[in-house]
């Protein structure tokens, strides 16, 4: 199965991302419906095409696949290749990271990994809380947290205005030291610049020499349609600041929805409790129920039981990964009425003496069941 990707675009399962999308554009190029003058066949490769380069141009989704064969919320996938040195600290928040996507901003995503020298940024999580309403329609929202930016007074070197770091003299820049053990020499990073390799003598007063500031930073996040709690968005390239020229780390948003008074939500199904008279259920209505998206009506046939669930087709929450919508189910909830006045209680009365065990079938089983002696 994690064979039919590489072959439909026909490069080897150790391709490099550019090897595949130098593929891929000769592929679609090929296929390209103005090349085969809209051939079925043709039509369907290049569906194909598309679908295999759209997991393996993404290196997170190709390694998935690659794992998994599949790049479904299914795969036991925990979270795995993902570093959480940011805040949070895990205690007190165990997400099962159903869902995973990617939010990107500006430049296509995958996350360059050193390069230029330097230490790539942290990962950032933050916890968004959104409504149930807004899960269903989807959201923009604006989200504000603090995070490391390099300092501009000394462009993140740590050294002064008009100074420059120098290479550290204990470590020669390595940021390590060898230190004879007895019979073996280790290796540990270096005590006087702490591993960076460079020493400041003096340092810049913007970020006291360290480089980066603290600051803080609003992003307009798209909340997807469909979310649920759990799930967790990507925002590439929106992490901690890295040093010198490598690249910043992303940003997680752990999405929270909210409980609704009256929706209670189970996956894409909505469920919702619609309190009705008992003349109602016994001779049948069309009634008004709420729904996420605006009211909608519903038939109650007559006769129908307490605890009766009907459902409204595609009334539910939308699908986080474009399947068709969830249900709306409605309970039923017959409301027995109280506080008679002399008039009902007389028509009441009356239509007891008229009713027999053919008006209530569940009465007449259970009292057929005790009778038998079952
Ligand atoms: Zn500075
Ligand atoms: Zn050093």
């Amino acid at each position: 199965m994690a064979q039919e990707l590489y072959s439909t675009l026909g490069v080897s399962r150790d391709a490099s991302q550019d090897e595949i999308r130098k593929a891929y554009l000769k592929l679609a190029h090929k296929y390209h419906p103005d090349k085969t003058g809209g051939d079925k066949e043709a039509e369907t490769k290049l569906k194909q095409i598309n679908g295999a380069y759209d997991i393996l141009k993404s290196k997170e989704k190709r390694a998935k696949y690659d794992q998994y064969g599949s790049t479904d919320g299914s795969s036991p996938f925990g979270g795995g290749g993902f570093s959480s040195q940011g805040g949070f600290g895990g205690a007190g928040f165990e997400a099962p990271f159903e869902d995973f996507f990617d939010v990107l901003f500006g430049q296509g995503g995958g996350r360059k990994q050193g390069g230029g020298g330097g230490q790539p940024g942290n990962d950032l999580e933050l916890r968004l809380k959104i409504s149930l309403k807004e899960a269903y329609k989807g959201i923009k929202k604006k989200v504000r947290f603090n995070r490391h930016e390099n300092c501009g007074d000394c462009s993140g070197t740590g050294a002064a205005p008009g100074s420059k770091p120098e290479t550290c003299s204990q470590c020669n820049g390595a940021g390590q030291v060898r230190v004879a053990h007895g019979f073996f020499s280790v290796t540990r990073t270096c005590p006087k610049c702490a591993g960076a390799g460079k020493s400041i003598s003096k340092p810049c007063r913007g970020c006291s020499g360290k480089g980066q500031v603290k600051s803080s930073r609003e992003l307009s996040v798209d909340v997807p349609a469909g979310v649920d709690s759990g799930s967790r968005l990507r925002v590439t390239g929106e992490g901690e600041a890295g040093t010198g020229r490598a690249p910043r780390g992303d940003l997680y948003i752990h999405i929270h929805v909210e409980d609704h008074k009256l929706f209670k939500r189970d996956g894409n199904t909505i469920y919702c409790d619609l309190p009705i008279s008992f003349t109602q259920a016994a001779l049948g209505a069309t009634l008004r129920v709420p729904t996420l998206s605006k009211e909608a009506e519903i038939k109650v046939p007559a006769g129908t039981q307490n605890g009766t669930q009907l459902r409204l087709r595609g009334m539910g929450m939308p699908d986080l990964r474009g399947y068709s919508d969830g249900d709306q189910i409605v309970i039923i909830q017959v409301e027995t009425p109280s506080k008679l006045n002399k008039r009902q209680k007389e028509i009441l009365e009356e239509f007891q003496e008229i009713s027999d065990t053919k008006t209530y079938p569940k009465y007449k089983r259970f009292m057929d069941s005790i009778l038998g002696g079952e």
